[in-house]
């Protein structure tokens, strides 16, 4: 079973929960592709973070984003580049060389076959060289500002223990989530969720005792309708 009762999930008490605690003193930082993105939420500045960002820190991928962009701010700037120059100014961003190529072949792809435009569908970006659906969804959701729930593992983590979904795949998760998350909250929850994820809810020991949300987690085993 991949879903959880979503009418019995108080949503919106527990995204305001969440916000009230990211406001505070323990708000984490902003995830790297939106603190790019944030210029202008241009797809192409999305969609060169995001493929930066996969295997890469936070502050890693902001920095090598702000450096390639600054060398080539759109994609015949960066079809331009060699990809040793490119490897360089991401450098050390996890798996440079290939991301590097993939970043070249993709600005020659939008150039060749999208009028020089990042294509605003999810087959097209797909489609793209080092694009999976995390990369997909975060353009469509950031740079175009459609409803798509960007997965990764801090949003896959913390969905299977609050029991909004029982998943193994992220791919699943994202499935699973769309059949009970209002849509509403689509584009909001990535970043709220791995905000939380940096800072509360961590990979190996979540700070459950002073996590807020508790009451309603599948996790701790208090259950959630209340
Ligand atoms: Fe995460 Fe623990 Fe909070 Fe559940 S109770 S959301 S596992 S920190």
């Amino acid at each position: 079973m991949s879903r959880a009762g979503s009418h019995r999930i108080p949503w919106d008490r527990i995204t305001a929960t969440i916000a009230t605690r990211l406001n505070g003193a323990e708000g984490g930082s902003l995830p790297s592709v939106s603190a790019v993105a944030r210029h202008d939420n241009d797809p192409f500045r999305v969609l060169v973070a995001t493929m930066i960002s996969l295997r890469t820190k936070d502050d890693v991928t902001s920095r090598a984003a702000e450096a390639l962009l600054g060398a080539a701010p759109g994609p015949a700037d960066l079809a331009s580049l060699s990809e040793a120059r490119i490897a360089r100014l991401i450098y050390p961003a996890g798996f440079y060389r290939t991301k590097a190529a993939n970043l070249r072949a993709m600005a020659r792809i939008l150039l060749d076959r999208h009028g020089g435009a990042v294509p605003r569908d999810s087959e097209e970006l797909l489609a793209l060289p080092g694009v999976g659906r995390k990369t997909a969804n975060l353009v469509l959701n950031l740079g175009f500002g459609m409803p798509a729930i960007c997965v990764d593992t801090h949003v896959h983590r913390i969905s299977n223990r609050m029991g909004w979904v029982r998943t193994k795949t992220p791919a699943r998760t994202e499935e699973a989530l769309m059949a009970v998350l209002p849509k509403r909250y689509w584009i909001p929850i990535n970043e709220l969720l791995v905000r939380y994820g940096q800072t509360v809810c961590t990979p190996l020991s979540p700070w459950c005792s002073r996590c807020p949300v508790a009451r309603w987690c599948g996790r701790v085993g208090v259950g959630r309708a209340r």
